[in-house]
């Protein structure tokens, strides 16, 4: 039934009032006839006690014409009917009937007030009337009449006033109850007007939200303001579910990426504070717990970053780059975006400690090779323009000149391979074809070449070789590394001084160690020496012929053939250079 909130609350109503009223007046109808029976029973009974006193004081025969006048007497007295009657049920009296009605009646022995009363003093029925014609009620007394006999008097009263009461009570309770209906069904209808109205509206609005969110209709099989309602909500509810989920996808999305980048992601509100960081950022700024709302000046104090943050704008971008100590110190650029609506700050850390180390080998290397290229050509130019010049007749001088020509073309020539060398071994990422070797040979070898060098220096060369290690090794490119090595150890060393040659066994590693007793390197340039060019000083390298490649040449070599390079530190003074070759077991 398509009935609208409005009519069903009407209704409500209507059976509502109708049910109170009925069971109100059922049960008050109830009550009030017990209540009148039982006081008019008691009024009865007071009277037939006092009619009973009356009538045992009182002389005369307890015959027919004698009672009839008592009975008439105590019936106007009293305004009842009253009887009296022998125990046998034979009436003497009565204050409605005449002596001749009387004499018609039949014996009342049977009835049931007579009979309590000769049984147990007082008896009490309620009846239709024949003779009277009329409900009545009936309480007898039996007494004992002067002459010695026992009678019975019997007062009675007509239940017509009780009904007479009770329709006058149901007509009071019929009007009340309607007019309780009308009061009830104008205050239902006016609240119902009011209830409804806001509910038509809130079905309205939830409409509209519904269309807006671009929900489709669920079908709603009940027609009222209420069902309207529902369907609205239920679309907004499946629509919102659908947001919610459309969200959670992306915001999976988001964490996927954030924590897949390899850059660092800090969120932070207007005040400061962090409210998203992922795990390389947390790396980065070494934070072990990351806590929602905690200052991010908490977890960073470098002060540029803390002015960057401090003077972001409207929608900028802004950078710095700062060192952050570490371990390991790394350089850090740090780019804020402000991001629309005031909605916060988005905080990006790149760690540029590698590529600013790259920037810095390359502008090195530019710089390092036109210079080392300029100085021999400069020469040669400077040289050949003095020969030109007329220096060629003097014999002695021009040989000087020429012999400084072919010194500084020699340089060239020894710069120009060991660059080509080391580009192709810069371009080329293919491990070397090794083969085992037996590492004191090769070092037997390269020593031999170096002898009457070392021998001019009066440097000792002391060996700790196994001379059956062998070693996996590519052989033009380990008499590389070792000559170099041993070259520098011999150059670099001051005269009458020593230099230790070592294997040193290590697992699956032999580690080839030269030590010399010479200048040393500072620990500041340890980390640099094997980069292209790097000279600790480069006039003494320049002096001693070197093109500052042979370092770099022998780490690309030692790499490819699976090993690693480094130098240590020695007391009082010296350099230890290390290499370490794959052992052959
Ligand atoms: P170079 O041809 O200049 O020797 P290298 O690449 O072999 O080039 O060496 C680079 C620099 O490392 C040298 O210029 C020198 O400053 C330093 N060096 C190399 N070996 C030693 C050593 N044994 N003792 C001190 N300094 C060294």
């Amino acid at each position: 039934m398509n009935l609208s909130v409005r009519s069903k609350l009407f209704l409500a109503s209507i059976v509502l009032v109708l049910v109170v009223i009925l069971t109100i007046g059922i049960y008050l109808n109830y009550a009030l006839s017990q209540w009148l029976e039982t006081r008019i029973s008691s009024e009865l009974k007071s009277q037939v006690i006092l009619g009973r006193l009356f009538l045992q004081e009182k002389k005369g025969d307890l015959t027919v014409e004698h009672m009839d006048w008592v009975a008439d007497m105590l019936g106007n007295r009293l305004s009842k009917r009253v009887t009296i009657m022998t125990i046998d049920g034979v009436v003497l009296g009565d204050s409605q009937l005449n002596l001749e009605e009387i004499g018609h009646l039949e014996s009342h022995d049977a009835r049931p007030e007579v009979v309590d009363a000769i049984r147990a003093e007082f008896g009490q029925a309620k009846r239709y009337s024949n003779s009277v014609g009329t409900s009545m009620l009936y309480v007898a007394g039996l007494f004992h009449h002067s002459s010695g006999k026992e009678a019975v008097l019997r007062i009675a009263m007509s239940l017509q006033d009780l009904e007479t009461t009770r329709e006058h009570l149901l007509l009071v309770l019929v009007f009340a109850g309607t007019l309780a209906m009308v009061a009830a069904l104008s205050v239902g209808g006016v609240a119902t007007h009011l209830v409804t109205g806001t509910l038509r509206k809130l079905v309205r609005h939830a409409q509209v939200l519904a269309m807006e969110a671009g929900a489709q209709p669920i079908p709603v099989y009940q027609h009222d303001e209420i069902s309207g309602l529902t369907g609205s909500l239920d679309q907004i509810a499946l629509e919102l579910r659908r947001n919610l989920q459309e969200l959670s996808d992306a915001r999976s999305h988001l964490e996927a990426v954030l924590e897949g980048m390899e850059e660092g992601v800090v969120a932070l509100d207007n005040a400061g504070c962090m409210t998203l960081m992922n795990h390389y950022a947390k790396k980065l700024l070494a934070v072990a717990d990351f806590q929602t709302g905690k200052p991010l000046a908490e977890v960073v104090q470098v002060q540029s970053l803390l002015n960057l943050l401090a003077n972001t704008g409207e929608s900028t971008v802004k950078s710095v780059e700062f060192d952050l100590p570490g371990p390991p110190v790394c350089q850090v650029l740090a780019g804020i975006t402000t991001m629309g609506n005031q909605a916060g700050r988005i905080l990006v850390l790149r760690d540029v400690t590698e590529i600013r180390r790259l920037e810095m080998i390359r502008r090195d290397f530019v710089a390092n090779v036109s210079h080392e290229l300029r100085t021999p050509v400069s020469v040669i130019q400077a040289n050949a323009q003095t020969l030109m010049d007329g220096a060629m007749e003097d014999y002695e001088y021009s040989g000087i000149l020429m012999e400084a020509i072919e010194r500084n073309a020699s340089r060239l020539s020894r710069i120009i391979t060991d660059l080509l060398e080391l580009s192709r071994l810069e371009a080329e990422h293919a491990p070397f074809e090794l083969q085992p070797l037996y590492l004191a040979q090769a070092m037997d070898r390269v020593y031999m070449l170096r002898r009457e060098m070392a021998e001019n220096k009066n440097i000792d060369i002391c060996f700790y070789m196994d001379p059956n290690t062998q070693i996996l090794a590519n052989g033009g490119a380990l008499d590389r590394v070792l000559g170099n090595y041993l070259d520098n150890a011999i150059y670099y060393n001051v005269p009458g001084s020593c230099i230790t040659i070592r294997f040193v066994d290590q697992n699956q590693f032999i580690r080839l160690e030269v030590e010399d007793n010479g200048i040393g390197i500072p620990q500041e340039h340890r980390s640099r020496i094997f980069e292209r060019f790097y000279r600790v000083d480069s006039g003494r390298s320049r002096k001693v012929g070197g093109t500052g490649l042979g370092l770099a040449i022998a780490k690309h070599m030692v790499d490819r053939m699976g090993g690693e390079v480094g130098v240590d530190s020695v007391e009082p003074h010296g350099a230890k250079f290390w290499a370490t070759f794959m052992k052959v077991t």
